[in-house]
Protein backbone atom coordinates (compact mmCIF):
# COMPACT_ATOMS: atom_id res chain seq x y z
CA UNK A 1 0.00 0.00 0.00
CA UNK A 2 2.01 3.29 -1.33
CA UNK A 3 1.22 6.23 1.50
CA UNK A 4 -1.34 7.73 -1.11
CA UNK A 5 -3.54 4.75 -0.39
CA UNK A 6 -3.20 5.07 3.52
CA UNK A 7 -6.68 6.29 5.11
CA UNK A 8 -6.61 6.77 8.97
CA UNK A 9 -9.26 5.70 10.80
CA UNK A 10 -10.52 9.17 10.98
CA UNK A 11 -10.96 9.56 7.55
CA UNK A 12 -14.31 10.47 7.58
CA UNK A 13 -13.63 12.93 10.45
CA UNK A 14 -13.91 13.41 14.01
CA UNK A 15 -16.77 14.96 16.22
CA UNK A 16 -14.73 17.11 18.96
CA UNK A 17 -16.41 20.27 20.79
CA UNK A 18 -14.96 21.49 24.20
CA UNK A 19 -17.20 21.52 26.80
CA UNK A 20 -15.11 23.56 28.71
CA UNK A 21 -14.61 21.01 31.79
CA UNK A 22 -10.65 21.98 32.28
CA UNK A 23 -10.04 19.24 33.02
CA UNK A 24 -6.72 19.30 30.05
CA UNK A 25 -5.57 22.49 32.50
CA UNK A 26 -5.16 20.58 35.42
CA UNK A 27 -5.23 17.79 37.77
CA UNK A 28 -1.63 16.19 36.62
CA UNK A 29 2.01 17.49 35.85
CA UNK A 30 1.97 17.97 32.51
CA UNK A 31 4.12 20.33 29.89
CA UNK A 32 2.68 23.17 27.62
CA UNK A 33 4.91 24.24 25.01
CA UNK A 34 5.69 27.68 23.35
CA UNK A 35 6.40 28.30 20.24
CA UNK A 36 8.25 31.44 19.34
CA UNK A 37 4.66 32.68 17.90
CA UNK A 38 3.10 31.77 21.11
CA UNK A 39 5.21 33.53 23.47
CA UNK A 40 4.97 37.22 21.42
CA UNK A 41 0.69 36.86 20.78
CA UNK A 42 0.74 35.65 24.98
CA UNK A 43 3.23 38.73 25.70
CA UNK A 44 1.34 40.97 23.79
CA UNK A 45 -2.02 40.17 24.90
CA UNK A 46 -0.74 41.00 28.46
CA UNK A 47 1.02 43.79 27.71
CA UNK A 48 4.25 42.72 28.74
CA UNK A 49 7.81 42.34 26.20
CA UNK A 50 8.58 38.79 25.91
CA UNK A 51 11.33 38.57 28.68
CA UNK A 52 9.58 39.50 31.39
CA UNK A 53 6.14 37.14 30.25
CA UNK A 54 9.07 34.67 30.07
CA UNK A 55 10.25 34.83 33.67
CA UNK A 56 7.05 35.26 34.86
CA UNK A 57 5.09 32.63 33.47
CA UNK A 58 7.53 29.98 32.23
CA UNK A 59 9.79 27.80 32.85
CA UNK A 60 12.95 26.01 30.93
CA UNK A 61 12.18 22.00 30.00
CA UNK A 62 14.78 19.67 28.14
CA UNK A 63 12.92 17.31 26.25
CA UNK A 64 13.31 15.29 23.26
CA UNK A 65 16.87 16.94 22.86
CA UNK A 66 15.51 20.18 22.99
CA UNK A 67 15.37 23.01 25.10
CA UNK A 68 11.97 24.13 25.20
CA UNK A 69 9.80 27.02 27.36
CA UNK A 70 6.58 25.21 29.14
CA UNK A 71 4.21 27.33 31.32
CA UNK A 72 4.34 27.18 34.83
CA UNK A 73 1.47 25.59 37.16
CA UNK A 74 -0.20 26.43 40.02
CA UNK A 75 -0.99 24.45 43.28
CA UNK A 76 -2.26 21.12 41.92
CA UNK A 77 -1.24 21.12 38.83
CA UNK A 78 -3.56 24.10 37.92
CA UNK A 79 -2.31 25.88 34.80
CA UNK A 80 -1.03 29.31 35.61
CA UNK A 81 -3.62 30.73 33.02
CA UNK A 82 -6.52 28.42 34.21
CA UNK A 83 -8.86 30.51 36.73
CA UNK A 84 -12.00 28.54 36.30
CA UNK A 85 -11.82 29.07 32.84
CA UNK A 86 -8.36 29.87 30.41
CA UNK A 87 -8.02 33.65 31.09
CA UNK A 88 -5.31 33.55 27.57
CA UNK A 89 -8.10 31.69 25.38
CA UNK A 90 -8.31 34.14 22.58
CA UNK A 91 -4.43 33.70 22.36
CA UNK A 92 -3.98 30.11 24.01
CA UNK A 93 -0.82 28.20 22.81
CA UNK A 94 -1.13 25.73 19.67
CA UNK A 95 -0.84 23.11 21.41
CA UNK A 96 -3.79 23.77 23.56
CA UNK A 97 -5.92 25.13 20.64
CA UNK A 98 -5.25 21.78 18.79
CA UNK A 99 -6.27 19.56 21.74
CA UNK A 100 -6.93 16.62 21.23
CA UNK A 101 -6.39 16.31 17.70
CA UNK A 102 -2.48 15.06 18.59
CA UNK A 103 -0.54 12.84 16.96
CA UNK A 104 0.15 10.73 19.78
CA UNK A 105 -4.14 10.36 20.24
CA UNK A 106 -4.07 9.67 16.46
CA UNK A 107 -2.31 6.91 16.36
CA UNK A 108 -5.07 3.88 16.33
CA UNK A 109 -8.94 4.16 16.75
CA UNK A 110 -8.19 2.34 20.48
CA UNK A 111 -5.63 5.74 21.42
CA UNK A 112 -8.49 8.21 20.33
CA UNK A 113 -11.09 6.19 22.61
CA UNK A 114 -8.76 5.72 25.11
CA UNK A 115 -8.52 10.10 25.02
CA UNK A 116 -12.30 10.08 24.76
CA UNK A 117 -12.55 8.26 28.17
CA UNK A 118 -10.79 11.59 29.30
CA UNK A 119 -12.01 14.35 27.61
CA UNK A 120 -15.90 14.56 27.48
CA UNK A 121 -15.32 17.27 24.11
CA UNK A 122 -14.92 13.66 22.10
CA UNK A 123 -17.59 12.15 20.03
CA UNK A 124 -19.72 15.11 20.36
CA UNK A 125 -20.56 18.42 18.99
CA UNK A 126 -18.77 19.86 15.62
CA UNK A 127 -17.20 17.31 13.03
CA UNK A 128 -14.00 17.83 12.30
CA UNK A 129 -12.72 16.76 8.83
CA UNK A 130 -9.82 14.80 7.71
CA UNK A 131 -8.24 16.99 6.29
CA UNK A 132 -8.66 19.61 9.31
CA UNK A 133 -6.91 17.50 11.21
CA UNK A 134 -4.08 16.72 9.62
CA UNK A 135 -3.30 19.84 9.11
CA UNK A 136 -3.81 20.04 13.25
CA UNK A 137 -0.46 16.96 13.25
CA UNK A 138 1.38 18.16 10.48
CA UNK A 139 1.79 22.21 11.25
CA UNK A 140 3.30 21.68 15.12
CA UNK A 141 5.67 24.45 15.04
CA UNK A 142 9.32 24.04 16.58
CA UNK A 143 9.56 24.07 20.23
CA UNK A 144 12.97 24.20 20.61
CA UNK A 145 14.35 28.27 21.43
CA UNK A 146 17.68 27.08 19.84
CA UNK A 147 16.00 27.77 16.64
CA UNK A 148 13.98 30.65 17.11
CA UNK A 149 14.76 34.07 15.43
CA UNK A 150 15.76 35.24 18.56
CA UNK A 151 17.51 34.52 21.66
CA UNK A 152 14.41 34.49 24.33
CA UNK A 153 17.53 34.90 26.88
CA UNK A 154 19.04 37.89 25.45
CA UNK A 155 15.15 39.80 25.12
CA UNK A 156 15.29 43.29 26.14
CA UNK A 157 11.82 44.29 25.25
CA UNK A 158 12.02 44.54 21.14
CA UNK A 159 9.18 42.28 20.82
CA UNK A 160 6.67 44.28 23.28
S1 LIG B 1 -10.79 17.93 28.68
FE1 LIG B 1 -11.73 18.16 26.66
S2 LIG B 1 -13.77 19.04 27.02
FE2 LIG B 1 -12.54 19.36 28.91
S3 LIG B 1 -11.63 21.41 28.62
FE3 LIG B 1 -10.15 19.92 27.84
S4 LIG B 1 -10.62 19.81 25.63
FE4 LIG B 1 -12.39 20.75 26.63
S1 LIG C 1 -3.08 28.04 28.44
FE1 LIG C 1 -5.29 27.95 28.80
S2 LIG C 1 -6.01 26.22 27.55
FE2 LIG C 1 -3.78 26.00 27.79
S3 LIG C 1 -3.48 24.67 29.58
FE3 LIG C 1 -3.42 26.80 30.28
S4 LIG C 1 -5.52 27.30 30.92
FE4 LIG C 1 -5.59 25.44 29.63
Amino acid sequence: MTKRDYKPFYEKGLQFECTKCGKCCTGFPGYVYLSETDIEKIAEFLHMNTKRFLKKYTKRVRVFNENRFSLTEKVHFDCIFLDKLCTIYSVRPYQCRTYPFWKRHLISEREWIKTGEFCPGINRGKLHLQNEIDNFVNNVPNYDFRRFSYDPSDSTGEHE
